[in-house]
This record gives C-alpha cells, sequence and structure tokens, in this order.
C-alpha cells in the first residue's frame, strides 16, 4: 500500500513537470521557429507572441478564457484521443488538469501582485508555481532561457544543460529561425541563423 501511495505521488510529481517542460518546449517554439507570417502557425501563435515581448503585461487586458484557449483545445483533443484508444487514466486526467493551468500560470506571472488571488499567492511562494520574479528573466534577457512558465523546477535543470540549444541544433536546420523583430541580435540568434544555413 506505502510502494503504490509512493508510486502514484512520483507520477503525480513527474507529470506536473512534464507539462512545465511541454509548456516550455511550445514556447520555445514560438519564439524560434517561423514569423508571424508564416500559414497558420504565423498568426496563430508567433503574431501574439511577438506582441506579448513587446509589451509583456498588454496579457492582461485579453479575456482569461481567450487567453487559455488553444490549451483548453488541446486538453479536449487529448482527452479525445485518450477515450478513442480506451486510454484514459487518471495519468491522462491529471496532465490535462495541470495543463489547463500551464498559460493561466503564465497570465498570473504577469500580474501585480496586490491583483493575484490569496490561494495563487500562496502556491507561488510555495515554489509549486512560477512567480513573476521567476518568469521575469525570459522578458528580461534576450528570450532564449526560461521557456517553462509551471514551475520554477525544470527551467535551472534545462538551461544549465544547454537543453535549448540542443533543440535548436536539431530543429533550426529543418524550419529555420527568421529574424524577428521582437527578439535581440545576440550571439544565440546568430547560431540559429547559422545552423538554418
Ligand atoms: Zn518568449
Ligand atoms: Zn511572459
Amino acid at each position: 500500500m506505502l510502494m503504490e501511495t509512493l508510486s502514484v505521488v512520483a507520477q503525480a510529481f513527474l507529470i506536473y513537470l512534464a507539462v512545465d517542460l511541454m509548456a516550455g518546449i511550445f514556447h520555445w517554439a514560438e519564439d524560434t521557429l517561423g514569423k508571424p507570417t508564416s500559414p497558420i502557425w504565423g498568426p496563430a501563435f508567433v503574431a501574439p507572441n511577438v506582441i506579448h515581448h513587446d509589451k509583456p503585461n498588454e496579457m492582461n487586458k485579453i479575456h482569461w478564457f481567450r487567453n487559455n484557449l488553444p490549451v483548453y483545445v488541446a486538453a479536449l483533443v487529448i482527452l479525445g484521443v485518450a477515450w478513442a484508444m480506451d486510454a484514459l487514466v487518471w495519468q491522462v486526467w491529471w496532465f490535462c488538469f495541470v495543463g489547463l493551468f500551464s498559460q493561466q500560470s503564465h497570465r498570473w506571472s504577469h500580474t501585480p501582485r496586490k491583483a493575484l488571488p490569496a490561494p495563487v499567492l500562496y502556491l507561488q511562494r510555495m515554489r509549486i508555481l512560477q512567480d513573476g520574479k521567476h518568469h521575469w528573466k525570459h522578458h528580461r534577457g534576450d528570450h532564449s532561457t526560461h521557456y517553462c512558465v509551471v514551475t520554477p523546477w525544470v527551467n535551472p535543470v534545462l538551461d544549465r544543460i544547454g537543453f535549448w540549444r540542443f533543440m535548436e541544433r536539431i530543429f533550426v536546420p529543418i524550419f529555420g529561425a527568421p529574424r524577428r523583430p521582437d527578439l535581440s541580435d545576440r550571439g544565440w540568434y546568430r547560431d540559429r541563423a547559422a545552423w538554418a544555413a
């Protein structure tokens, strides 16, 4: 019984980190691949992301439902696929449940602290959710680190092991990394262009 409980807790924790990793990979792709005029991907994800980099806190002016809608659609698709495959286990439900809060966590990290609901502040203080100070490292720098927006645990590991530069080595030659006005022209960005050439 004890082992079962430990196994459930460990799985739940790993899935919570996995959601953060997936959200980070998606954000990295928005920041790296394609441009605002790319078909479908551009208007749906790159263009709003350019605006977000230029004016990070404008996000709060969008209605929360519209802001979170892509995540809700993704969760429904995952649940639908799992249901069709007869694989609707608790791990899938948990993954989707945490996932529902991924963009909202990002939004909370751009919300002034005094406007945050008390339970959210508590979760940020307990380091269960990422806070604004952590996420600001992405915006303050050249948008090349701290892509994950849910927890404070995944970014330090990925940034330290060079995960994002590794992803760029693989995917930039395939999809390209066009110059964008919202990304600083630093070394890492030139390197992406070099891999794309
Ligand atoms: Zn970004
Ligand atoms: Zn942000």
